[in-house]
């Protein structure tokens, strides 16, 4: 935050700024910053998902995209900008599905706020609890935590996070299946990538590098692919669009979000983008050349398809880490 008070003019017309990019050296009004915004993520959805004329299937069924919403700026703006750019296609279909994971205080508003943004723009909007995936709810997961660390040493040391991280990824995977959708678009903006890049790097986890988001060069048999158009904009100017913008957004964070590992990560990227603007943008770009270097060196990286004998997700293992999960709780109640 500056400590002047000075409203800065736009650089590009002589509307007041609302917003300051330090890596730009350039200053936005709300307009501009609106165009800038659906610039940067139309490009990079043209990039992640190169849809033919008709993208229809041989059934002559639509191409159907699950836009992950939560109610909070991120996937507003998501949500609002893949209407903007390809909800009038007939060919395609964009679906909003919000995940209920059972949180108190958090969930219900912001799921409110995620509907009532759907139902404006007229999109069909669905929602998958953790309760029906059997998960429980989270508030109650939380509680069993500190009971699952003493009965499992693969439970011991792991935060709400951890647990929220796998049900939501396979309740996403459930949703979309249900829904029939060939991809899966989701909210991350620049902030949250590079937080996720430094986390995996710094625990030494390359494959986790080069999987994460955008999956589209590389899909894996049996999941709906995950694209991040919004993965070049900085959190802030999400947020100032958002508001520029009058969506309806939920501003609460979860309660179980505190002493999570992504709290420190936020720290030290915020610290590293002041001192050096651009960081942010350098990390995404190294994550996204290593991959390619990962492609080049693994061309064939097969992506060795195995199931969970519970679920039949694809896992590692023999039983995936959500099976595993959901056993421990179980074990408790
Ligand atoms: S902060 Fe953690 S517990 Fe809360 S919704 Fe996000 S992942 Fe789940
Ligand atoms: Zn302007
Ligand atoms: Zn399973």
């Amino acid at each position: 935050m500056g400590s002047h008070l000075m409203i800065e003019p736009c650089s590009r017309c002589r509307s007041n700024a609302v917003v300051h990019q330090p890596y730009s050296g350039q200053h936005l009004c709300g307009q501009h910053l609106a165009s800038s915004v659906r610039k940067r993520s139309s490009r990079e959805l043209r990039l992640q998902l190169e849809l033919p004329k008709d993208a229809r299937h041989e059934d002559g069924s639509p191409y159907r995209i699950l836009v992950a919403v939560s109610g909070g700026k991120d996937s507003a703006v998501l949500l609002t900008m893949m209407s903007d750019i390809i909800g009038q296609r007939r060919d395609v279909d964009l679906i909003a599905g919000c995940i209920d994971e059972g949180i108190d205080g958090y969930r219900a508003p912001s799921l409110e706020c995620a509907r009532e943004l759907a139902g404006r723009l007229g999109i069909r909007f669905e929602t998958l609890s953790y309760v029906t995936m059997d998960f429980g709810r989270m508030d109650e997961v939380v509680a069993k935590i500190p009971v699952m660390g003493e009965r499992h040493d693969e439970a011991k040391g792991l935060m709400s996070c951890s647990f929220c991280g796998v049900f939501r990824r396979q309740t996403l995977n459930t949703l979309a299946q249900r829904v029939g959708a060939d991809v899966i678009a989701l909210g991350h903006n620049l902030d949250d990538m590079a937080q996720s890049i430094l986390m995996n790097l710094q625990k030494g986890e390359i494959d986790r590098s080069v999987r994460l988001a955008p999956h589209t060069q590389s899909p894996i048999d049996g999941i709906a692919p995950r694209i991040v158009p919004l993965r070049w904009i900085p959190e802030q100017e999400i947020h100032a669009h958002a508001i520029q913008s009058g969506l309806p957004f939920h501003h609460g964070e979860c309660p179980h979000a505190p002493g999570a590992m992504r709290q420190q990560s936020r720290a030290v990227v915020a610290g590293m983008e002041s001192q050096t603007p651009g960081a942010r943008h350098g990390l995404l770009h190294s994550i996204d050349q290593i991959r390619g270097l990962h492609q080049k060196a693994y061309p064939k990286a097969k992506n060795e398809v195995n199931r969970c004998v519970e679920c039949h997700e694809i896992t590692s293992k023999d039983v995936c880490q959500a099976c595993t999960m959901r056993q421990w709780l179980e074990e408790i109640s």
